[in-house]
């Protein structure tokens, strides 16, 4: 058997070798060594996110001209620019414009359009907000913005509104809050930490949240929604997915948006999540000109189940400010999904959707299989266009239910059925059970006995 397992890859190719150089360079720290063991800590990919222009230039060999950098510019004073060396690594330079990295990384003057359907809080999150910094839609779960930062500031934002805006980032005291919200708030049992990025957190911060969300008993489970997979894989590190793992279950989503970002490093920490035992489904964002094809998401989605991550949900762009570049209309979606049901794995389709404009929540889009139906037949077509019939039943007693529970036939027991009670020869050997013996139900002498 061969291990496919890919520990001793060398993580570390001769560009990001030159990147790191450069970087130093840039940042005159020509005594700290750069090394493999550095270009692998995520605080110093932090430390040294590009954030400018001009270091960007120079990595990638670009020239931008004067008037096409003050449109950047004023681009970035919306909404900041920031790349880790890591992500910045796997630009391929010859043909950067249409580079799905660089497309979702670097400002493009298109931001600076607003359409007459744009807004700034599409989604209507900060109306839904019963504390700054917890958005409660959904009857029993609720999103809870643990971090304003990212490693990297995806161009294609819902929250640009809000990310980036490194003066409010909330304390313990305002996440207290929230925390006490959830508490005192039963009916809440799915904790979802977003942000920003809920990992750009301390490793002693995330432990903080989780065992303070993990000691209320009606919060079954919790989730973290992270690009850092994705952006800075080496924030996965053995410490964090311990600490993770001490409050499961713990679920995590991610955010792949391209093949392209599924290297040896993002492999590596997906591994380590998994092993964790941490559950994984990948948020992706329907984007034009990065991944708006069926064969770019087939690949995608084909890369993340080999990585034991399950595509959750294919979103399409919503309507903030400064996106209408990214938007594809709602029939790209549907051709996407059109080209994976049916051809592929069914786990590896994920549920397309359009988050409401106004706060509704999200909204499934499906290609239309069901095409006719007459009060006992169904009329259906599969993926390859075969038109077929589904009989239904001749006779069924609908069930009226008036909330009579009590004496409705249907079994409303929902607790757990109990798996642990003796049977057979364990009965007799078990010290918990009463019975001595076993008689066949037909045995004549205690039949005899019980009449
Ligand atoms: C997406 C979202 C959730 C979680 O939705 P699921 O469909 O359960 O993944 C919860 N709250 C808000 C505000 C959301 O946008
Ligand atoms: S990781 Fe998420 S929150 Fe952060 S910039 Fe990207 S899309 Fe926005």
């Amino acid at each position: 058997m061969t291990l496919r397992r890919e520990f001793n890859v060398p993580i570390y190719t001769a560009k990001q070798q030159k990147i790191a150089k450069e970087i130093n360079s840039i940042v005159k720290n020509n005594d700290s060594e750069i090394s493999i063991s550095n270009w692998k800590n995520w605080k110093w990919q932090i430390n040294h996110t590009i954030r400018d222009i001009n270091t960007f230039e120079k990595l990638l060999d670009i020239k931008f001209t004067h008037k096409k950098r003050k449109i950047l510019e004023l681009t970035m004073a919306k909404f900041p620019l920031s790349i880790t060396p890591y992500f910045l690594s796997l630009i391929n330079k010859e043909d950067y414009e249409n580079d799905p990295i660089f497309k979702q990384s670097f400002p493009s003057s298109s931001e600076l359009k607003v359409n007459k359907y744009d807004m700034k809080d599409p989604l209507a999150e900060d109306q839904d907000c019963p504390i700054p910094g917890l958005t409660h839609r959904y009857p029993d779960r609720v999103l809870l913005h643990v971090s304003n930062v990212c490693a990297m500031y995806c161009r294609h934002c819902t929250r640009k509104r809000k990310v980036g805006d490194i003066d409010s980032i909330p304390g313990k005291k305002e996440i207290s809050k929230c925390i006490k919200y959830i508490r005192n708030t039963p009916i809440i049992r799915d904790v979802l930490l977003s942000g920003g990025d809920p990992l750009m957190l301390s490793d002693e911060y995330v432990d903080w949240i989780l065992f303070e969300l993990r000691k209320i008993p009606h919060v079954e489970v919790i989730r973290i929604g992270t690009r850092t997979p994705v952006v800075l894989p080496y924030r996965i590190t053995n410490d964090l997915v311990q600490i993770i793992k001490k409050y499961h279950p713990i679920w995590l989503n991610t955010h792949f948006n391209h093949p392209r970002e599924i290297t040896s490093s993002s492999k590596e920490a997906l591994r380590k999540i998994a092993d964790a035992g941490i559950p994984m489904g990948n948020q992706s964002v329907l984007l034009a000109d990065v991944n708006d094809c069926p064969r770019i998401m087939k690949r995608l989605v084909h890369r993340l189940v080999q990585n034991r991550v399950r595509p959750y949900y294919l979103y399409q762009c919503d309507l903030t400010e400064g996106l209408s570049h990214f938007r594809t209309p709602v029939g790209k979606g549907s051709e996407i999904l059109e080209s994976l049901i049916g051809h592929t794995s069914g786990f590896c389709v994920p549920t397309y959707v359009i988050d409401a404009p106004g706060g509704g929540g999200k909204i499934p889009v499906m290609p239309t299989y069901l095409i006719s139906w007459s009060t006992n037949k169904v009329v259906l077509r599969n993926y390859e266009g075969i038109i077929t019939t589904y009989k239904e039943p001749d006779s069924y007693n609908p069930i009226f239910c008036e909330r009579n529970c009590q004496d409705c036939k249907l079994q409303l027991k929902l607790e757990e059925a109990e798996e642990s009670k003796a049977i057979g020869i364990g009965k007799l050997l078990n010290d918990f059970d009463k019975e001595i013996s076993l008689v066949p139900n037909d045995n004549e002498r205690i039949n005899r006995r019980d009449n």
